[in-house]
Protein backbone atom coordinates (compact mmCIF):
# COMPACT_ATOMS: atom_id res chain seq x y z
CA UNK A 1 0.00 0.00 0.00
CA UNK A 2 0.96 3.55 -0.89
CA UNK A 3 2.25 5.46 2.29
CA UNK A 4 -0.81 7.83 3.02
CA UNK A 5 -3.12 5.90 1.26
CA UNK A 6 -4.33 4.14 3.86
CA UNK A 7 -7.86 4.68 5.56
CA UNK A 8 -9.27 3.24 8.42
CA UNK A 9 -11.90 -0.06 8.86
CA UNK A 10 -14.31 2.95 10.48
CA UNK A 11 -14.10 4.94 7.16
CA UNK A 12 -14.71 2.01 5.02
CA UNK A 13 -17.78 0.55 7.62
CA UNK A 14 -19.08 4.55 7.32
CA UNK A 15 -18.96 4.43 3.15
CA UNK A 16 -20.74 1.28 3.16
CA UNK A 17 -23.53 2.06 5.43
CA UNK A 18 -24.09 4.86 2.93
CA UNK A 19 -24.46 2.84 -0.19
CA UNK A 20 -27.66 1.17 -1.60
CA UNK A 21 -26.85 -0.47 -4.83
CA UNK A 22 -29.99 -2.05 -6.35
CA UNK A 23 -31.37 -2.73 -9.80
CA UNK A 24 -35.06 -2.22 -11.40
CA UNK A 25 -36.53 -5.84 -12.69
CA UNK A 26 -39.69 -5.43 -14.85
CA UNK A 27 -41.07 -6.81 -18.04
CA UNK A 28 -40.63 -4.45 -21.33
CA UNK A 29 -42.67 -1.53 -21.31
CA UNK A 30 -43.03 -1.47 -17.63
CA UNK A 31 -41.68 2.14 -17.43
CA UNK A 32 -38.02 1.18 -16.49
CA UNK A 33 -36.29 4.09 -18.32
CA UNK A 34 -39.32 6.77 -17.76
CA UNK A 35 -38.38 5.49 -13.46
CA UNK A 36 -34.66 5.62 -13.54
CA UNK A 37 -35.00 9.31 -15.25
CA UNK A 38 -37.80 9.98 -12.52
CA UNK A 39 -35.11 8.81 -10.03
CA UNK A 40 -32.50 11.37 -11.40
CA UNK A 41 -34.36 13.80 -11.71
CA UNK A 42 -35.49 13.69 -8.53
CA UNK A 43 -32.00 13.34 -6.86
CA UNK A 44 -31.25 16.20 -9.05
CA UNK A 45 -28.35 14.22 -10.51
CA UNK A 46 -30.06 15.49 -13.65
CA UNK A 47 -31.98 18.67 -14.53
CA UNK A 48 -34.96 18.04 -17.29
CA UNK A 49 -36.61 14.91 -17.79
CA UNK A 50 -35.70 13.19 -21.63
CA UNK A 51 -31.91 13.22 -20.77
CA UNK A 52 -31.92 9.47 -20.24
CA UNK A 53 -34.15 8.23 -22.84
CA UNK A 54 -33.24 6.00 -25.11
CA UNK A 55 -36.57 4.49 -27.04
CA UNK A 56 -36.81 5.72 -30.82
CA UNK A 57 -37.61 8.93 -30.96
CA UNK A 58 -36.20 10.47 -27.79
CA UNK A 59 -32.77 11.44 -26.55
CA UNK A 60 -30.54 8.86 -26.40
CA UNK A 61 -30.19 7.11 -23.07
CA UNK A 62 -27.18 7.17 -20.65
CA UNK A 63 -27.08 3.33 -20.63
CA UNK A 64 -27.42 3.43 -24.22
CA UNK A 65 -23.71 2.37 -25.81
CA UNK A 66 -24.02 -0.22 -28.75
CA UNK A 67 -26.02 1.43 -31.85
CA UNK A 68 -27.95 -1.77 -32.72
CA UNK A 69 -29.35 -0.73 -29.18
CA UNK A 70 -30.51 2.78 -30.31
CA UNK A 71 -31.99 1.48 -33.58
CA UNK A 72 -34.26 -0.52 -32.13
CA UNK A 73 -34.98 1.42 -28.75
CA UNK A 74 -33.83 -1.57 -26.59
CA UNK A 75 -31.36 -1.98 -23.86
CA UNK A 76 -29.00 -4.22 -24.84
CA UNK A 77 -26.01 -3.08 -22.34
CA UNK A 78 -25.64 -2.51 -19.08
CA UNK A 79 -24.85 0.77 -16.97
CA UNK A 80 -24.26 1.46 -13.53
CA UNK A 81 -25.34 5.22 -12.75
CA UNK A 82 -24.36 6.59 -9.49
CA UNK A 83 -26.29 9.66 -7.27
CA UNK A 84 -26.49 11.06 -4.29
CA UNK A 85 -29.64 11.18 -2.55
CA UNK A 86 -30.05 12.70 1.20
CA UNK A 87 -26.85 10.89 3.09
CA UNK A 88 -27.05 7.98 0.81
CA UNK A 89 -24.83 7.28 -2.44
CA UNK A 90 -26.89 5.42 -4.55
CA UNK A 91 -25.80 3.00 -6.92
CA UNK A 92 -28.46 1.77 -10.09
CA UNK A 93 -27.37 -1.27 -12.26
CA UNK A 94 -29.48 -1.04 -15.13
CA UNK A 95 -30.35 -4.31 -16.77
CA UNK A 96 -31.12 -4.78 -20.42
CA UNK A 97 -34.98 -4.88 -20.51
CA UNK A 98 -35.37 -7.33 -23.51
CA UNK A 99 -36.20 -10.86 -22.76
CA UNK A 100 -33.31 -12.40 -25.16
CA UNK A 101 -30.58 -10.83 -22.66
CA UNK A 102 -32.09 -12.94 -19.35
CA UNK A 103 -28.77 -14.09 -19.23
CA UNK A 104 -26.96 -10.71 -18.86
CA UNK A 105 -29.83 -9.68 -16.73
CA UNK A 106 -29.27 -12.48 -14.26
CA UNK A 107 -25.78 -11.81 -13.72
CA UNK A 108 -26.45 -8.52 -12.99
CA UNK A 109 -28.98 -9.38 -10.28
CA UNK A 110 -25.65 -10.74 -8.39
CA UNK A 111 -24.22 -7.42 -8.25
CA UNK A 112 -27.57 -5.49 -6.40
CA UNK A 113 -28.03 -5.79 -2.61
CA UNK A 114 -31.91 -5.36 -3.07
CA UNK A 115 -34.69 -5.29 -6.33
CA UNK A 116 -36.86 -3.27 -7.51
CA UNK A 117 -39.99 -5.01 -9.05
CA UNK A 118 -41.31 -2.69 -11.44
CA UNK A 119 -44.99 -3.89 -12.51
CA UNK A 120 -47.28 -2.05 -14.77
CA UNK A 121 -50.91 -1.19 -13.04
CA UNK A 122 -52.94 -2.58 -15.87
CA UNK A 123 -50.72 -5.91 -16.66
CA UNK A 124 -49.85 -7.21 -12.99
CA UNK A 125 -46.97 -9.37 -12.78
CA UNK A 126 -46.06 -10.42 -16.57
CA UNK A 127 -43.50 -13.44 -17.76
CA UNK A 128 -39.88 -12.12 -18.01
CA UNK A 129 -40.77 -9.94 -14.17
CA UNK A 130 -41.39 -13.27 -12.89
CA UNK A 131 -38.29 -15.05 -14.15
CA UNK A 132 -36.32 -12.04 -12.45
CA UNK A 133 -37.84 -12.15 -9.76
CA UNK A 134 -37.57 -15.78 -9.66
CA UNK A 135 -33.41 -14.93 -9.66
CA UNK A 136 -34.06 -12.72 -6.36
CA UNK A 137 -35.28 -15.10 -4.76
CA UNK A 138 -32.85 -17.74 -5.17
CA UNK A 139 -30.51 -14.83 -4.55
CA UNK A 140 -32.44 -14.19 -1.05
CA UNK A 141 -32.65 -10.61 -2.24
CA UNK A 142 -34.99 -7.75 -0.50
CA UNK A 143 -37.38 -7.03 -3.15
CA UNK A 144 -39.57 -3.69 -3.30
CA UNK A 145 -42.56 -3.54 -5.29
CA UNK A 146 -43.56 -0.33 -7.31
CA UNK A 147 -47.07 -0.16 -9.31
CA UNK A 148 -46.70 1.89 -12.08
CA UNK A 149 -48.63 3.39 -14.62
CA UNK A 150 -51.18 4.26 -11.34
CA UNK A 151 -52.25 7.18 -13.78
CA UNK A 152 -53.75 4.77 -16.54
CA UNK A 153 -56.99 2.29 -15.87
CA UNK A 154 -55.93 -0.65 -14.54
CA UNK A 155 -56.98 -3.88 -11.81
CA UNK A 156 -57.57 -2.73 -8.45
CA UNK A 157 -54.94 -2.16 -5.85
CA UNK A 158 -56.62 -5.06 -3.58
CA UNK A 159 -56.42 -7.61 -6.58
CA UNK A 160 -52.95 -6.62 -7.38
CA UNK A 161 -51.87 -7.23 -3.24
CA UNK A 162 -53.41 -10.39 -3.74
CA UNK A 163 -51.69 -11.77 -7.48
CA UNK A 164 -48.56 -10.55 -5.53
CA UNK A 165 -48.81 -12.71 -2.63
CA UNK A 166 -50.24 -15.75 -4.62
CA UNK A 167 -47.57 -15.38 -7.70
CA UNK A 168 -44.21 -14.45 -5.60
CA UNK A 169 -45.12 -15.98 -2.31
CA UNK A 170 -43.95 -12.68 -0.74
CA UNK A 171 -46.61 -10.56 1.29
CA UNK A 172 -47.30 -7.10 0.23
CA UNK A 173 -47.11 -5.09 2.70
CA UNK A 174 -47.91 -0.95 1.27
CA UNK A 175 -45.87 1.89 2.42
CA UNK A 176 -48.56 3.95 0.79
CA UNK A 177 -52.19 3.22 -0.30
CA UNK A 178 -53.58 4.97 -3.57
CA UNK A 179 -56.45 7.35 -3.25
CA UNK A 180 -58.68 6.99 -6.31
CA UNK A 181 -58.49 4.34 -8.94
CA UNK A 182 -56.19 3.24 -11.25
CA UNK A 183 -56.94 6.19 -14.40
CA UNK A 184 -58.04 8.93 -11.39
CA UNK A 185 -54.46 8.74 -9.45
CA UNK A 186 -54.83 12.19 -6.65
CA UNK A 187 -52.52 11.11 -4.37
CA UNK A 188 -51.71 8.45 -1.69
CA UNK A 189 -52.26 7.40 1.49
CA UNK A 190 -48.68 7.32 3.23
CA UNK A 191 -49.31 4.63 5.59
CA UNK A 192 -46.74 4.87 9.04
CA UNK A 193 -48.02 8.77 9.34
CA UNK A 194 -51.65 8.56 8.06
CA UNK A 195 -51.15 11.68 5.83
CA UNK A 196 -52.31 12.25 2.55
CA UNK A 197 -50.01 13.29 -0.29
CA UNK A 198 -51.42 15.07 -2.83
CA UNK A 199 -50.23 15.07 -6.43
CA UNK A 200 -50.51 18.25 -8.66
CA UNK A 201 -49.68 17.88 -11.78
CA UNK A 202 -46.54 19.92 -13.74
CA UNK A 203 -46.71 20.30 -17.48
CA UNK A 204 -45.13 17.47 -19.23
CA UNK A 205 -44.22 15.37 -15.75
CA UNK A 206 -40.51 17.43 -17.30
CA UNK A 207 -40.09 19.02 -13.65
CA UNK A 208 -40.29 17.62 -10.31
CA UNK A 209 -43.50 16.37 -9.39
CA UNK A 210 -45.15 19.01 -6.80
CA UNK A 211 -47.00 17.12 -4.24
CA UNK A 212 -48.37 18.58 -0.59
CA UNK A 213 -49.12 16.90 2.48
CA UNK A 214 -52.32 17.47 4.57
CA UNK A 215 -53.65 15.26 7.33
CA UNK A 216 -56.01 12.80 6.69
CA UNK A 217 -58.95 14.92 8.06
CA UNK A 218 -58.26 17.47 5.65
CA UNK A 219 -57.98 14.85 2.95
CA UNK A 220 -61.11 13.32 3.84
CA UNK A 221 -62.88 16.45 3.27
CA UNK A 222 -61.32 17.48 -0.06
CA UNK A 223 -61.26 13.85 -1.47
CA UNK A 224 -64.81 12.04 -0.55
CA UNK A 225 -65.46 9.15 -1.57
CA UNK A 226 -62.17 8.08 -2.95
CA UNK A 227 -60.13 8.86 0.58
CA UNK A 228 -62.73 6.92 2.55
CA UNK A 229 -61.96 4.06 0.43
CA UNK A 230 -58.75 4.08 0.74
CA UNK A 231 -58.46 4.83 4.39
CA UNK A 232 -60.63 1.69 4.42
CA UNK A 233 -58.67 -0.62 2.16
CA UNK A 234 -55.49 0.45 4.35
CA UNK A 235 -57.17 -0.30 7.71
CA UNK A 236 -57.92 -3.64 6.14
CA UNK A 237 -54.46 -4.47 5.24
CA UNK A 238 -53.63 -3.29 9.10
CA UNK A 239 -55.48 -5.91 9.93
CA UNK A 240 -54.31 -8.82 7.88
CA UNK A 241 -50.64 -7.49 9.16
CA UNK A 242 -49.53 -5.92 6.00
CA UNK A 243 -47.88 -3.49 7.41
CA UNK A 244 -43.79 -3.09 7.26
CA UNK A 245 -41.52 -5.02 9.05
CA UNK A 246 -37.81 -4.37 8.18
CA UNK A 247 -36.57 -7.96 9.43
CA UNK A 248 -39.73 -9.95 7.34
CA UNK A 249 -38.43 -7.49 4.54
CA UNK A 250 -34.44 -7.93 4.53
CA UNK A 251 -35.52 -11.96 5.19
CA UNK A 252 -37.31 -11.94 1.70
CA UNK A 253 -40.92 -12.35 3.53
CA UNK A 254 -42.22 -9.55 2.74
CA UNK A 255 -42.40 -7.00 0.06
CA UNK A 256 -42.92 -2.87 0.60
CA UNK A 257 -45.11 -1.84 -2.31
CA UNK A 258 -45.22 1.86 -3.29
CA UNK A 259 -47.24 3.11 -6.35
CA UNK A 260 -46.32 5.38 -8.57
CA UNK A 261 -47.00 7.25 -11.86
CA UNK A 262 -43.16 7.49 -13.05
CA UNK A 263 -44.05 9.55 -16.52
CA UNK A 264 -45.70 12.12 -14.09
CA UNK A 265 -43.03 11.62 -11.14
CA UNK A 266 -45.50 10.95 -8.68
CA UNK A 267 -44.69 8.79 -5.89
CA UNK A 268 -40.71 8.77 -6.85
CA UNK A 269 -39.19 10.38 -4.06
CA UNK A 270 -41.19 7.70 -1.72
CA UNK A 271 -38.85 4.91 -3.92
CA UNK A 272 -35.53 7.21 -2.96
CA UNK A 273 -36.92 7.38 0.69
CA UNK A 274 -37.66 3.60 0.85
CA UNK A 275 -34.14 2.95 -0.88
CA UNK A 276 -32.47 5.02 1.76
CA UNK A 277 -34.72 4.03 4.45
CA UNK A 278 -35.09 0.29 4.30
CA UNK A 279 -33.06 -1.26 1.77
CA UNK A 280 -30.20 -3.00 2.77
CA UNK A 281 -26.59 -1.71 3.32
CA UNK A 282 -23.37 -2.99 0.96
CA UNK A 283 -22.37 -5.77 3.84
CA UNK A 284 -19.98 -8.87 4.43
CA UNK A 285 -20.07 -11.01 1.20
CA UNK A 286 -20.40 -14.21 0.66
CA UNK A 287 -16.88 -16.06 -0.39
CA UNK A 288 -16.04 -18.83 -2.59
CA UNK A 289 -14.61 -20.48 0.81
CA UNK A 290 -18.31 -20.31 2.53
CA UNK A 291 -16.94 -17.27 4.96
CA UNK A 292 -18.31 -14.04 4.93
CA UNK A 293 -15.71 -11.31 4.24
CA UNK A 294 -15.85 -8.31 5.69
CA UNK A 295 -16.23 -4.85 3.81
CA UNK A 296 -13.54 -3.44 6.27
CA UNK A 297 -11.70 -6.57 4.99
CA UNK A 298 -8.45 -5.26 1.96
CA UNK A 299 -10.46 -4.51 -1.25
CA UNK A 300 -12.02 -6.90 -3.43
CA UNK A 301 -14.65 -7.23 -5.81
CA UNK A 302 -15.86 -9.64 -8.70
CA UNK A 303 -16.53 -9.04 -12.13
CA UNK A 304 -20.17 -9.71 -12.95
CA UNK A 305 -20.08 -8.00 -16.57
CA UNK A 306 -17.68 -7.25 -19.51
CA UNK A 307 -18.49 -5.44 -22.43
CA UNK A 308 -16.24 -4.26 -25.49
CA UNK A 309 -16.84 -1.51 -28.12
CA UNK A 310 -18.56 0.88 -25.57
CA UNK A 311 -16.61 3.70 -27.12
CA UNK A 312 -16.36 3.88 -30.82
CA UNK A 313 -13.28 5.62 -31.00
CA UNK A 314 -11.13 3.65 -29.01
CA UNK A 315 -12.29 -0.19 -29.21
CA UNK A 316 -12.02 -0.68 -25.42
CA UNK A 317 -12.79 -3.71 -23.08
CA UNK A 318 -14.41 -3.01 -19.98
CA UNK A 319 -14.71 -5.29 -16.90
CA UNK A 320 -17.77 -4.05 -14.43
CA UNK A 321 -16.15 -5.07 -11.13
CA UNK A 322 -18.59 -4.47 -8.00
CA UNK A 323 -16.82 -3.48 -5.06
CA UNK A 324 -17.07 -6.19 -1.89
CA UNK A 325 -14.84 -4.65 0.92
CA UNK A 326 -12.10 -2.40 1.14
CA UNK A 327 -11.53 1.52 -0.54
CA UNK A 328 -11.10 0.89 -4.23
CA UNK A 329 -8.17 3.58 -5.35
CA UNK A 330 -7.37 4.56 -9.05
CA UNK A 331 -3.90 3.22 -9.60
CA UNK A 332 -3.53 0.36 -7.21
CA UNK A 333 -2.27 -2.92 -8.46
CA UNK A 334 -4.70 -5.31 -7.08
CA UNK A 335 -4.18 -9.09 -7.61
CA UNK A 336 -6.49 -11.24 -10.37
CA UNK A 337 -7.69 -14.53 -8.10
CA UNK A 338 -7.84 -16.76 -10.45
CA UNK A 339 -4.10 -16.45 -11.91
CA UNK A 340 -2.16 -14.81 -9.00
CA UNK A 341 -0.98 -12.28 -11.13
CA UNK A 342 -1.35 -8.57 -10.60
CA UNK A 343 -3.44 -6.55 -12.15
CA UNK A 344 -3.10 -2.21 -12.74
CA UNK A 345 -6.13 -0.33 -12.30
CA UNK A 346 -4.53 2.91 -13.62
CA UNK A 347 -7.35 3.22 -15.97
CA UNK A 348 -10.20 2.47 -13.22
CA UNK A 349 -13.24 4.26 -14.54
CA UNK A 350 -16.68 4.49 -12.91
CA UNK A 351 -19.10 5.27 -15.13
CA UNK A 352 -21.61 7.49 -15.52
CA UNK A 353 -23.73 6.33 -19.28
CA UNK A 354 -21.62 7.88 -21.76
CA UNK A 355 -20.11 10.67 -20.02
CA UNK A 356 -17.23 8.82 -18.14
CA UNK A 357 -15.90 10.04 -15.20
CA UNK A 358 -12.81 8.69 -13.78
CA UNK A 359 -13.11 6.79 -10.32
CA UNK A 360 -10.56 7.76 -7.76
CA UNK A 361 -11.97 5.61 -5.20
CA UNK A 362 -14.65 3.68 -4.71
CA UNK A 363 -15.87 1.85 -1.47
CA UNK A 364 -18.30 -1.42 -0.94
CA UNK A 365 -21.29 -1.61 -3.27
CA UNK A 366 -19.83 0.81 -5.68
CA UNK A 367 -19.47 -0.69 -9.19
CA UNK A 368 -16.24 -0.15 -10.96
CA UNK A 369 -15.67 0.02 -14.73
CA UNK A 370 -12.34 -1.08 -15.32
CA UNK A 371 -10.70 -0.29 -18.95
CA UNK A 372 -8.47 -2.78 -20.93
CA UNK A 373 -9.14 -5.53 -18.60
CA UNK A 374 -9.08 -7.91 -21.26
CA UNK A 375 -7.31 -10.33 -18.79
CA UNK A 376 -10.68 -10.09 -16.72
CA UNK A 377 -13.40 -12.69 -17.46
CA UNK A 378 -17.10 -12.56 -16.01
CA UNK A 379 -17.05 -14.33 -12.49
CA UNK A 380 -13.50 -13.45 -12.13
CA UNK A 381 -12.40 -12.01 -8.28
CA UNK A 382 -9.98 -9.42 -8.26
CA UNK A 383 -8.02 -8.70 -4.22
CA UNK A 384 -5.84 -6.77 -2.56
CA UNK A 385 -2.86 -8.34 -0.30
CA UNK A 386 -2.92 -11.94 0.89
CA UNK A 387 -4.67 -13.80 1.56
CA UNK A 388 -6.29 -14.39 -1.56
CA UNK A 389 -10.34 -14.27 -1.87
CA UNK A 390 -12.84 -15.81 -4.74
CA UNK A 391 -16.26 -15.18 -4.65
CA UNK A 392 -18.71 -17.74 -5.94
CA UNK A 393 -18.77 -18.47 -9.46
CA UNK A 394 -21.67 -16.61 -11.37
CA UNK A 395 -24.53 -19.06 -12.48
CA UNK A 396 -24.54 -19.91 -16.23
CA UNK A 397 -28.19 -20.42 -17.85
CA UNK A 398 -29.58 -23.25 -20.00
CA UNK A 399 -28.86 -21.76 -23.82
CA UNK A 400 -31.91 -23.08 -25.79
CA UNK A 401 -30.87 -21.73 -29.20
CA UNK A 402 -28.03 -23.64 -31.16
CA UNK A 403 -25.84 -22.71 -34.07
CA UNK A 404 -22.82 -23.81 -35.57
CA UNK A 405 -20.71 -21.20 -37.10
CA UNK A 406 -17.52 -20.60 -39.22
CA UNK A 407 -15.60 -18.22 -40.97
CA UNK A 408 -17.06 -16.46 -44.09
CA UNK A 409 -13.51 -16.27 -45.36
CA UNK A 410 -11.44 -19.16 -44.47
CA UNK A 411 -8.79 -16.79 -44.48
CA UNK A 412 -9.79 -15.20 -41.15
CA UNK A 413 -9.44 -18.00 -38.91
CA UNK A 414 -6.78 -16.64 -37.16
CA UNK A 415 -9.63 -13.80 -36.07
CA UNK A 416 -12.41 -15.36 -36.28
CA UNK A 417 -10.69 -17.90 -33.98
CA UNK A 418 -10.10 -14.25 -31.65
CA UNK A 419 -13.28 -13.18 -32.08
CA UNK A 420 -15.26 -16.36 -30.39
CA UNK A 421 -12.88 -16.82 -27.74
CA UNK A 422 -13.50 -12.70 -26.82
CA UNK A 423 -17.13 -12.92 -27.04
CA UNK A 424 -17.25 -16.09 -24.89
CA UNK A 425 -15.23 -14.55 -22.25
CA UNK A 426 -17.48 -11.73 -22.12
CA UNK A 427 -20.02 -13.96 -21.90
CA UNK A 428 -22.09 -12.84 -24.86
CA UNK A 429 -22.75 -16.24 -25.53
CA UNK A 430 -22.12 -19.95 -24.47
CA UNK A 431 -18.81 -21.71 -27.03
CA UNK A 432 -19.45 -25.11 -27.20
CA UNK A 433 -17.01 -27.77 -28.97
CA UNK A 434 -16.36 -31.52 -30.06
CA UNK A 435 -14.26 -33.81 -31.25
CA UNK A 436 -16.25 -34.76 -34.17
CA UNK A 437 -16.89 -31.18 -35.51
CA UNK A 438 -13.68 -29.83 -34.81
CA UNK A 439 -11.59 -26.99 -32.61
CA UNK A 440 -12.82 -24.79 -36.01
CA UNK A 441 -15.81 -25.27 -35.95
CA UNK A 442 -17.58 -24.07 -32.67
CA UNK A 443 -21.81 -24.45 -31.70
CA UNK A 444 -23.26 -21.24 -29.86
CA UNK A 445 -25.37 -21.49 -27.20
CA UNK A 446 -28.08 -18.69 -26.44
CA UNK A 447 -30.48 -18.05 -24.24
CA UNK A 448 -32.28 -15.92 -26.79
CA UNK A 449 -31.91 -15.83 -30.65
CA UNK A 450 -31.04 -11.63 -30.48
CA UNK A 451 -27.77 -12.86 -28.93
CA UNK A 452 -26.54 -14.38 -32.59
CA UNK A 453 -27.40 -11.09 -34.02
CA UNK A 454 -25.31 -9.29 -31.67
CA UNK A 455 -22.60 -11.82 -32.20
CA UNK A 456 -22.64 -11.60 -36.14
CA UNK A 457 -22.33 -7.78 -35.19
CA UNK A 458 -19.66 -7.99 -33.26
CA UNK A 459 -17.95 -10.39 -35.58
CA UNK A 460 -17.87 -8.56 -38.43
CA UNK A 461 -17.11 -5.08 -36.72
CA UNK A 462 -15.17 -5.93 -33.95
CA UNK A 463 -12.71 -8.22 -35.21
CA UNK A 464 -13.33 -8.37 -38.91
CA UNK A 465 -14.11 -12.00 -39.40
CA UNK A 466 -17.90 -12.30 -40.58
CA UNK A 467 -19.43 -15.40 -40.20
CA UNK A 468 -21.96 -17.72 -41.27
CA UNK A 469 -23.89 -19.81 -38.91
CA UNK A 470 -25.89 -23.02 -39.57
CA UNK A 471 -28.99 -23.58 -36.69
CA UNK A 472 -28.97 -26.51 -35.21
CA UNK A 473 -31.99 -28.86 -34.26
CA UNK A 474 -31.90 -28.33 -30.77
CA UNK A 475 -34.19 -26.69 -28.17
CA UNK A 476 -32.70 -28.04 -24.59
CA UNK A 477 -29.45 -28.61 -23.24
CA UNK A 478 -28.70 -30.72 -19.72
CA UNK A 479 -25.65 -31.21 -17.64
CA UNK A 480 -23.98 -34.86 -17.95
CA UNK A 481 -20.41 -36.68 -17.33
CA UNK A 482 -18.26 -38.65 -19.41
CA UNK A 483 -19.63 -42.36 -18.95
CA UNK A 484 -23.51 -40.49 -19.77
CA UNK A 485 -22.09 -38.69 -22.98
CA UNK A 486 -20.54 -42.44 -24.24
CA UNK A 487 -23.78 -43.95 -24.20
CA UNK A 488 -25.58 -40.71 -25.38
CA UNK A 489 -23.06 -40.62 -28.39
CA UNK A 490 -24.75 -44.07 -29.67
CA UNK A 491 -27.97 -41.97 -30.06
CA UNK A 492 -28.32 -39.96 -33.64
CA UNK A 493 -30.42 -37.65 -32.38
CA UNK A 494 -28.59 -36.27 -29.16
CA UNK A 495 -25.43 -34.52 -29.70
CA UNK A 496 -22.97 -33.71 -26.82
CA UNK A 497 -20.85 -31.38 -26.38
CA UNK A 498 -17.83 -29.38 -24.21
CA UNK A 499 -19.00 -26.11 -23.13
CA UNK A 500 -15.48 -23.59 -22.80
CA UNK A 501 -16.08 -24.08 -18.79
CA UNK A 502 -15.65 -27.45 -18.44
CA UNK A 503 -19.15 -28.70 -18.48
CA UNK A 504 -20.75 -31.31 -20.74
CA UNK A 505 -23.80 -30.23 -22.57
CA UNK A 506 -26.31 -33.15 -23.86
CA UNK A 507 -28.07 -31.64 -26.30
CA UNK A 508 -31.87 -32.79 -27.24
CA UNK A 509 -34.34 -31.62 -30.11
CA UNK A 510 -37.64 -31.73 -28.05
CA UNK A 511 -38.74 -32.08 -25.04
CA UNK A 512 -40.03 -35.97 -25.31
CA UNK A 513 -37.38 -36.83 -26.84
CA UNK A 514 -35.18 -36.04 -23.68
CA UNK A 515 -38.11 -37.62 -22.08
CA UNK A 516 -37.71 -40.41 -23.53
CA UNK A 517 -34.08 -40.88 -23.71
CA UNK A 518 -34.43 -40.49 -19.72
CA UNK A 519 -37.51 -43.36 -19.69
CA UNK A 520 -35.12 -45.93 -21.76
CA UNK A 521 -31.32 -45.08 -19.26
CA UNK A 522 -32.95 -43.99 -16.49
CA UNK A 523 -28.89 -44.65 -15.24
CA UNK A 524 -27.78 -41.40 -17.19
CA UNK A 525 -27.24 -38.07 -15.31
CA UNK A 526 -29.11 -35.48 -17.06
CA UNK A 527 -29.08 -32.48 -14.55
CA UNK A 528 -31.06 -29.30 -15.04
CA UNK A 529 -28.92 -26.03 -15.80
CA UNK A 530 -29.73 -22.99 -13.94
CA UNK A 531 -32.78 -21.38 -15.93
CA UNK A 532 -33.41 -24.18 -17.94
CA UNK A 533 -36.80 -25.33 -19.23
P1 LIG B 1 -39.28 0.26 -20.24
O1 LIG B 1 -39.37 -0.57 -21.47
O2 LIG B 1 -39.69 -0.52 -19.03
O3 LIG B 1 -37.99 0.99 -20.05
O4 LIG B 1 -40.46 1.35 -20.37
P2 LIG B 1 -40.41 2.91 -20.70
O5 LIG B 1 -39.89 3.68 -19.55
O6 LIG B 1 -39.78 3.12 -22.01
O7 LIG B 1 -41.98 3.17 -20.78
C1 LIG B 1 -42.80 2.53 -21.72
C2 LIG B 1 -43.96 3.42 -22.06
O8 LIG B 1 -44.77 3.62 -20.91
C3 LIG B 1 -43.52 4.81 -22.51
O9 LIG B 1 -44.39 5.24 -23.51
C4 LIG B 1 -43.68 5.65 -21.25
O10 LIG B 1 -43.93 7.00 -21.52
C5 LIG B 1 -44.90 5.00 -20.62
N1 LIG B 1 -44.92 5.15 -19.17
C6 LIG B 1 -43.93 4.93 -18.28
N2 LIG B 1 -44.35 5.18 -17.03
C7 LIG B 1 -45.63 5.58 -17.12
C8 LIG B 1 -46.61 5.99 -16.18
O11 LIG B 1 -46.40 6.05 -14.98
N3 LIG B 1 -47.82 6.32 -16.67
C9 LIG B 1 -48.13 6.27 -18.00
N4 LIG B 1 -49.34 6.61 -18.39
N5 LIG B 1 -47.23 5.89 -18.92
C10 LIG B 1 -46.00 5.57 -18.49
Amino acid sequence: MTPGTEVSPKEVEAQAVRRRTFAVISHPDAGKSTLTEALLLHAHAITTAGATHGKAGRRGTVSDWMTMEQERGISITSAAIQFEYRDSVINLVDTPGHADFSEDTFRVLSAVDAAVMLVDASKGLEVQTMKLFEVCKQRNLPVITVINKWDRPGSAALDLMDEIRTRTGLIPTPLTWPVGIAGDFRGVIERDSSDFIRFNRTAGGATRADFERTTADEAAEAEGDAWVTAAEESELLAEEGQNHDEDMFLDGVTTPVLFSAAVLNFGVQHILDTLVDFAPPAEARLDAAGGHRPVTSPFSGFVFKVQSGMNSSHRDYVAFVRVCSGQFRRGMVVTHSATGRPFATKYAQQLFGKDREVAEEAWPGDIVGLVNASALRVGDSIHEGAPAVTFPPLPMFAPAHFRAVRPADTSKHKQFRRGIDQLDHEGVIQVMRSDLRGDQAPVLGAVGPMQFEVVEERMSHDFGAAIRSDVLPYQLARRTDKESALILGHDRQVEVLRRSDGTLLALFSTPWRLRNTVRDHPELLLEDLAGGG
